[in-house]
């Protein structure tokens, strides 16, 4: 029988009842699962610190010395004990909270102690709370060779004493009862080429390590293993989508209007632009259906690219749409599209929510009927009774607003699938890319048209406020517009209106009309209302557009030249960052203005510091995804993203991630259906993992 598959229960030391409880609460049912329960960390039982080099930055460290003293302090709750520990080298403050009476029942300041806990830095002193703590002659006879583990364990194993060192106990036993028998689980020649510890070996140096060094093989194999797994499943379906939808050739070579329509451009394209119009030229060439990503910064120029793209697809006999997430957005491109088509033979349509019936009815005729050539829009575009001749490609604007269903019933209206692309200007890292959006290609703009000054950010805190005003002042008489961004959250919306309402009140006594006209756009305004107001702005009536966070996406006004964001503390990073995108549109200096209390927790400090330092929406994302994690990613949520990853990180391990998708890519260019004797174990593997993914990033 397979040993690895026993159910736990049979495992010395657990029985029916820790069974289940190692099964509810720690998802470990069989041995393999016990030996897949990895420890946190590992520490290093050998080696002292002195107390006069501790420092909160350092991890679990462990002391050697005596209590000189013990104290109780504070009352009620709030009673704690601390002892006074000296190891020849300097004191540290030992903190209890807890077991106070047993405590100062156990502990005396005779006797030598050893201690294991984290220093955290506490007012302007560094001190340990509830140290593990052994007499120094126990910590002897404890003391094992190598790395000792800790498991996390919940608090109703600890009551049914399935402690960290339990746990510890319990994996020994496994290992002794099952001996190195585990099946290998990457093919030998993946093993040797890329020298990976095998499986049994790396298995035990997980748990018990002989040393660091060991121990990072050990993880470096899992990671290895997890990464490439994960990319073999992606690189081996998108293949298989390159095999099995063939996509519209658009080769016509006489491309009159994409032409026509360059040659007429106020300016010439940026190399980047040049550069991913090429790359979907070649998508719309190969007979493969496009699935592409395209990633630009705020202001890179990513519509152009939309539109010379659409324009082949035209000049090929296709129609084209381009959808966005907002009427706003829509009427926007729906003006600037026109103006660049000037003169051109394109049929250009605009569909939102507030077309009016008759205009409807006509443009989805024209529509059915093939002579309307380019449809922008909203979502009115994935009505049912939307019906295209002939869609060839779709362009979706700012891909986060729409929900994988919703892009999904846009093409399920075709035929055949057409090409796709999803742009974004919500930057997320390569690597992080290539697997959330699982099958699709990834492009990048990365350059801004030329010209463009880097736009200044700066932090002031509500003390700062009149400065801020003065600065206002200043840049309205240059002529410059002014941005006010409110943060507006459901789960606080009355208090954030409240917000809102002073701030405009505020605004209003500091600039009097009719000398300054000051517009305000918000959501529970009407939309006529709203319209009305960012029309002010747009055309340059007003002198300040007071908002909430509807005009993040996409806006264009480039005379706005200052972006002050209000508690910008509560916003993340990408979304600062989209707001920040809304000025640097025109030549003049532009300005961004992070508005915070005078104090503010770390992480938001590290987010404002960052937008102060870069205007890179790559650096920024990648800030983001370390902070976060990629599981919290703007739009990542939503749609579920999970993707088991155990010891390695999407967000540190990225090199490896790029390196075991090229072995990925090479393993299935030779063997797409991993038929070959050699690859036997990656397809078993994979049909074993099945379960373990999800099934994401698909878009068609
Ligand atoms: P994005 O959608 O990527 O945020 P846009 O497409 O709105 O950016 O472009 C921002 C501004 O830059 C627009 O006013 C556009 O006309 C202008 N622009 C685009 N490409 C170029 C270029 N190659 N040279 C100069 N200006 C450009
Ligand atoms: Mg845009």
């Amino acid at each position: 029988m397979d040993n690895l598959k026993s159910d736990i229960q049979f495992l010395t030391g657990v029985g029916p009842k820790r069974a289940e409880i190692l099964r509810k609460e720690a998802n470990i049912s069989v041995f393999e699962d016990l030996l897949y329960y990895f420890p946190y960390r590992h520490s290093d039982r050998s080696k002292f610190y002195e107390i006069r080099e501790i420092s909160p930055d350092l991890p679990y460290i462990q002391l050697k010395g005596k209590f000189i003293s013990f104290e109780k302090a504070g009352g009620g709750r709030h009673t704690r004990l601390t002892g006074l520990f000296n190891d020849g080298t300097g004191l540290v403050e030992i903190v209890w909270f807890k077991n106070l009476k047993w405590i100062a029942s156990t502990y005396n300041t005779e006797k030598e102690y050893v201690l294991f806990g984290k220093p955290v830095k506490f007012g302007n002193k560094v001190n340990i709370v509830h140290p593990e703590i052994d007499e120094f002659g126990v910590w002897q006879k404890k003391l094992t060779a190598g790395l000792q583990p800790h498991y996390s364990t919940s608090e109703n194993m600890k009551k049914n004493y399935l402690n960290s060192k339990a746990i510890e106990k319990l994996i020994q036993n496994a290992f002794i009862q099952i001996g190195t028998s585990v099946k290998e689980t990457l093919p030998s020649w993946i093993i040797n080429k890329y020298k990976l510890l095998p499986i049994n070996k790396a298995l035990k140096a997980m748990h018990f390590p002989q040393n660091t060094d060991e121990l990072a093989n050990a993880q470096y194999r899992f990671k290895f293993e997890e990464l490439f797994y994960l990319q073999l499943k992606i690189v081996r379906v998108k293949n298989w989508r390159y095999q099995k939808i063939r996509g519209y050739k658009f080769n016509r070579a006489n491309d009159n209007i994409v032409i026509k329509c360059f040659k007429q451009l106020p300016f010439t394209l940026t190399g980047a632009q040049t550069r991913v119009l090429q790359e979907i030229r070649s998508h719309f060439e190969s007979g493969n259906q496009m699935n592409l990503l395209l990633q630009g910064d705020v202001g890179s120029g990513k519509t152009l690219v939309a539109l010379l793209s659409m324009l082949i697809a035209i000049d090929n006999g296709y129609q084209a749409c381009l959808m966005v997430p907002t009427e706003i957005l829509a009427k926007q491109h729906f003006t600037s599209i026109s103006k660049l088509l000037y003169d051109l033979p394109v049929n250009i349509g605009l569909l939102t929510g507030s077309t009016k019936k008759s205009v409807r009815n006509e443009i989805l005729k024209l529509l059915s009927g093939g002579s309307l050539n380019l449809l922008i829009g909203t979502h009115a575009l994935i009505e049912d009774t939307v019906r295209f001749r002939n869609l060839g490609y779709v362009v979706i604007d700012e891909q986060h607003r729409f929900g994988v269903a919703q892009r999904a019933k846009l093409w399920e209206k075709g035929e055949t699938v057409p090409h796709i692309m999803v742009m974004t200007a919500t930057p997320i890292p390569r690597t992080l890319a290539m697997t959330v959006y699982g099958d699709l290609d990834v492009a990048v703009i990365d350059e801004l048209p030329p010209g463009r000054k880097p736009i200044k950010t700066v932090h002031a805190t509500d003390s700062q406020r009149l400065g801020v005003y003065g600065f206002i002042e200043k840049q309205i008489k240059l002529g410059r517009q002014i941005y006010v961004v409110y943060p507006l959250i459901e789960e606080s919306e009355a208090l954030d209106y409240k917000a809102l309402s002073d701030g405009v009140e505020g605004i209003t006594k500091a600039f009097p009309p009719p000398k300054y006209v000051t517009a305000v756009v918000h959501g529970r305004l009407k939309n006529d209302d709203k319209e009305y107001s960012m029309r002010l702005f747009v055309v340059g009536k007003a002198h300040i557009l007071i908002a909430t966070t509807v005009i993040e996406v996409g806006v264009d006004v480039p005379n706005a030249g200052v972006m002050i964001i209000e508690s910008a503390e509560r916003f993340g990073l990408s979304q600062l960052h989209q707001l920040r995108g809304r000025v640097g549109r025109g030549g003049d200096q532009s300005f961004c203005v992070l508005m915070t209390p005078n104090e503010i927790g770390e992480t938001a400090m590290k987010r404002i510091s960052t937008m102060v330092e870069t205007n890179d929406g790559f650096t920024i994302s990648e800030v983001d995804m370390q902070l976060r994690g990629p599981g919290d990613l703007e739009g990542l949520k939503q749609s579920g993203f999970d993707i088991g990853l155990k010891v390695a990180s999407i967000s540190k391990d990225s090199q490896l991630m790029q390196y075991v998708r090229n072995i990925a890519e090479d393993i299935i260019k030779e063997d797409i259906y991993l038929q070959l004797p050699k690859n036997q174990i990656l397809l078993h593997r994979l049909n074993d993992l099945k379960d373990d993914f999800g099934d994401w990033g698909r878009i068609s």
